[in-house]
């Protein structure tokens, strides 16, 4: 029986952390089991804030697809590939524009938030605005079944199928509509207690080695309450617990949780048995991450295969686009 099929993607920002892994890759992994995946590097999404920065992208994107790798996603069950190398998703962002309200564009929640929270770049841009039209064309040009996706990211599901529904209305049942898969949210905060973020400084990346990720963790913040080894905390309020939560196993999270209300054990004690689930969990990562990083060429040929796979099925949905819309010139 044919699998449904699925798309999401990262936008290429360097090495992942723990942040990346437990909120959406460690699902992709397990997905592939049951989905036809398709898993693009969106690197037309960074530029969207970054276009004025873009950095070195190309190393950025050998760095995502090496932990994607590492951590599981197989290039024989699923399509791994950069956007930029499917240049269908441009000329389908570009006709599927010419549908979009803008309204429909300025209601979408990040784009006000972010527009108000990113400080030191200009997001008036008309690529800013429209990147949910990109989004959009990423998904369905695919004809994905479903996109699995945090809470967060559910009102850009919603407008791809606003946008599904009108491109249909108009020129007949081309794409179906995408599903929203939404992913569980797990808080994974960073050392210094904020939420994980490259840009932050407080991230732990899946290719730190065990040792760096014990000293990262050494200083981490916990509950303030705690000055003293004999000082009781509340667990419910330290960052290092909301780690345990996502890392440890329920006898862990109780010993931590009744030493921490007890002042039995001290936040050294805690953040020491915190890395050991944490490095399990990462062991299988960090086994293999090392060969693929020592090989960027064979991660390339990943990508550039993947790509043309992509590549082959984005032009057959084309096809139908330019035919539904009446600008299709190839000979009859
Ligand atoms: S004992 Fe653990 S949970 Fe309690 S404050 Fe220290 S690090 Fe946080």
């Amino acid at each position: 029986m044919k699998k449904p099929r699925i798309l999401s993607g990262m936008r290429p920002t360097g090495p992942l952390h723990l942040g990346n892994y437990m909120g959406a890759l460690e699902n992709w992994v397990g997905l592939q089991d049951r989905y036809e995946c398709f898993f693009p590097v969106v690197d037309w999404h960074s530029l969207t804030t970054d276009y004025a920065n873009p950095g070195d992208v190309r190393l950025n994107v050998i760095e995502v697809a090496t932990d994607w790798l590492a951590a599981g996603l197989d290039p024989e069950r699923s399509t791994i590939f950069v956007q930029s190398l499917v240049p269908q998703h441009a000329e389908l962002h570009l006709l599927l524009s010419m549908i979009t309200p803008v309204p429909w564009l300025e209601r979408v929640p990040t784009y006000k938030e972010q527009q108000q929270n990113i400080e030191g770049k200009d997001l008036s841009t008309y690529g800013f605005l429209g990147y949910p039209v990109l989004q959009t064309a990423d998904i369905i040009i695919y004809k994905a079944d479903a996109v699995p996706v945090g809470e967060d990211q559910a009102p850009h599901i919603e407008l791809a199928r606003e946008i599904v529904r009108r491109f249909n209305g108009l020129y007949g049942e081309v794409f179906p509509e995408p599903q929203t898969l939404l992913t569980e949210a797990k808080r994974i905060p960073g050392t210094d207690g904020r939420k994980m973020s490259k840009s932050y400084g407080n991230a732990i990346y899946l290719k730190d080695d065990p040792e760096t990720v014990r000293q990262k963790l050494r200083p981490m913040v916990t509950d303030p309450a705690r000055k003293r080894r004999t000082d009781p905390g509340d667990p419910e309020i330290c960052p290092v617990f909301d780690l345990h939560k996502a890392f440890s196993p329920q006898s862990t999270r109780e010993w931590a949780a009744h030493g921490c209300r007890t002042a039995g054990i001290g936040c050294l004690d805690c953040k020491a048995k915190l890395a050991e689930h944490m490095l399990e969990k990462l062991a299988r990562i960090q086994e293999r991450r090392p060969a693929l990083a020592a090989r960027p060429d064979t991660v390339w040929d990943v990508l550039l295969a993947g790509s043309k796979r992509a590549r082959e099925v984005a032009e057959a949905t084309m096809q139908e686009v330019r035919s539904a819309m009446k600008i299709s010139y190839e000979k009859p």
